[in-house]
């Protein structure tokens, strides 16, 4: 068996490709900028250049590699090992991200990985994150001071490692990886899940419809998704929901979307970001009870942008889950299993790229 792996990971408007050992350990990395007008051939073809300047830079032949290996947000095509619907590649590409099948052929490597975000980051919690006695504040894999172990308990300690394992990505969209002992979970057809796109609730705090990326009204992802917080806020100055205040203030000042959810998280004082604020909880905690009886997963990692300020929200959203103040999420004490939760650290560095080597690596054995 070769000992390294080509492992892709897109975001923003760069492929990062790295050079990787079985451990995902990155050796060398490099950069592919994707620019607007760029075809899938074009993508491709920098990509290969980009495999061969590393390889070359530690000696390597295409022999020394056993394949290729990618994780980004989009929809997988399993037969054909690309990605479609991808929200990170320029617009020329219609959305499809090919590298792995183009590096496959280029180097004559004969595995293949592909799968979104969620699913590979998935992976990366079972085989590369914590064992279940190690969740600490501190935890290479959980920042400080999110990783939570339920008060009351009932799971067994005793337990090595976790059976079922999440991960909850909370970015611009919304979706989980669901990983059962050896298995991912991905559906009939290798496309789910879909988790943002599920109905949840018609209106934000201040009566406003929440409408979803796809145009439909009441999905999850408009409710607790960084573009979604931006909305809610956009919404209610429009509507007439927020009208004065500090919080006002810094929306009409504020010309990106994307800065809204730090901002909403630095105005904690205004009540109308605490009426968000607690909108958010509220509904991180249904979801977050929803996992739990569905899966009842050993342990909850949950990463993206957004988590980066979310601990205003996610420690909230634990206590009332921990406390059971409200019977939406009553859970059966001694009988439904509570899982640990915690922050994924580095989710957009290196979770993703390291989660394609996992899910790589599971497919061959
Ligand atoms: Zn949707």
């Amino acid at each position: 068996m070769a000992d390294y792996i080509m492992a892709a990971d897109l975001g923003g408007s760069r492929i990062r490709l790295i050079l990787s050992n079985h451990e995902a350990v990155n050796l060398a990395d490099e950069i592919v900028p994707l620019v607007d007008g760029m075809t899938v051939d074009d993508v491709n073809a920098e990509t290969v250049k980009a495999a061969k300047t590393l390889m070359d830079s530690k000696g390597l032949s295409a022999s020394d590699v056993m394949g290729a290996t990618i994780g980004s947000a989009g929809v997988p095509d399993q037969e054909e090992k690309i990605l479609t619907e991808s929200p990170n590649v320029p617009k020329s590409t219609d959305g499809i991200i090919a590298v792995i099948p183009a590096l496959i052929k280029a180097f004559g490597w004969k595995y293949a990985y592909v799968n979104n975000d969620c699913s590979t980051a998935a992976e990366c919690a079972k085989r590369f994150g914590h064992k279940r006695q190690e969740i600490k504040p501190g935890d290479p894999y959980a920042s400080k001071p999110y990783a939570y172990r339920f008060a009351n308990r009932p799971g067994d300690d005793t337990e090595e490692d976790y059976f079922v394992v999440m991960y909850w990505t909370i970015s611009s969209g919304t979706n989980i990886g669901i990983k059962i002992g050896d298995l991912l979970y991905k559906g009939e057809f290798g496309t789910i899940p879909e988790f943002g796109h599920q109905f949840h609730v018609e209106k934000d705090p201040f009566e406003n419809d929440m409408v979803c990326g796809d145009g439909a009204v009441g999905h999850l992802e408009p409710v607790i998704s960084g573009g979604g917080i931006a909305k809610i806020m956009r919404n209610a100055v429009k509507s007439g929901g927020i009208s004065s205040g500090s919080l006002y203030d810094k929306i009409v000042n504020e010309k990106k979307d994307q800065k809204l959810p730090v901002v909403l998280f630095d105005t904690l004082e205004d009540e109308n970001a605490k009426k968000i604020v607690d909108f958010l909880s509220l509904n991180l905690a249904r979801v977050l009870g929803a996992i739990i009886v569905c899966y009842g997963p050993g342990k909850i990692e949950i990463g993206g942008g957004v988590m980066k300020s979310f601990e205003h929200v996610l420690v909230p959203a634990v206590k009332m889950l921990d406390e059971n103040v409200n019977n939406t999420f009553y859970l059966q004490r001694g009988k439904t299993s509570l899982p640990d939760i915690c922050v994924a650290k580095d989710y957009g560095n290196d979770y993703v790229w390291r989660g394609a080597i996992a899910g790589f690596l599971a497919e061959l054995t």
